[in-house]
């Protein structure tokens, strides 16, 4: 994990606290709510992520109190994990972040079944052999696109939520039971 990332989320819990300190002598934090207050000071993000060929729940509380913790971040990695090549990587946060705000919009019980996640350049490479549509330079090489189904929440629903966001790729896999995405620039496609 590069350090930039705890400095950056250190910068930002730092501004936070400034921030409160100002809103707190405008409104009084005697008018604030006890859950406000707990938002604003430490918001806490948990992801529940099932990788499908492991058939093993992750769960991964990756920030609070204004700081990402590493340990949630490598529960991540490991649901992420390619499981052909037995490999892990680092899953870009930005990724992570998505993920989450997705959650946010189909509920805070919902968990995210991974089809795919990591995949090692080797994996990347005899998937495009077998598989239509795979891209050479595959953001999912990168740590930075996943293929994913929420149970209980429909597929057309979830790429809607996914596409309002403006986050990065969307690739639509109605067939396959599957939405893409991604990290990269804003893009959408189907396939199937
Ligand atoms: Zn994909």
């Amino acid at each position: 994990m590069d350090l930039n990332i705890v400095e950056k989320a250190q910068t930002v819990g730092i501004s936070r606290r400034n921030f409160l300190k100002k809103s707190a002598i405008i409104t009084g934090a005697a008018m604030m709510t006890q859950s406000e207050i707990l938002a604003a000071v430490g918001e806490k993000k948990v992801l529940k992520l099932h990788n499908v060929h492991l058939n093993k729940t992750f769960y991964a509380p990756f920030f609070e109190k204004n700081y990402y913790k590493l340990s949630g971040l490598f529960e991540v990695n490991k649901a992420f994990i390619d499981y052909r090549a037995k490999e892990m990587t680092r899953i870009d946060v930005k990724l992570v972040n998505l993920l989450y705000e997705i959650k946010q919009h189909l509920g805070y019980d919902k968990q995210f079944n991974i089809v795919s996640g990591y995949r090692s350049a080797h994996t990347n490479a005899q998937l495009r052999k077998t598989h239509e549509g795979v891209a050479k330079n595959s953001y999912h090489i990168k740590g930075q696109a996943v293929d994913i189904y929420v149970p209980n929440v429909s597929l057309r629903k979830l790429r809607d939520v996914a596409l309002g966001l403006k986050r990065g790729g969307v690739g639509y896999y109605p067939t396959s039971h599957f939405l893409h995405v991604d990290v990269g620039p804003v893009r959408t496609w189907r396939r199937g």
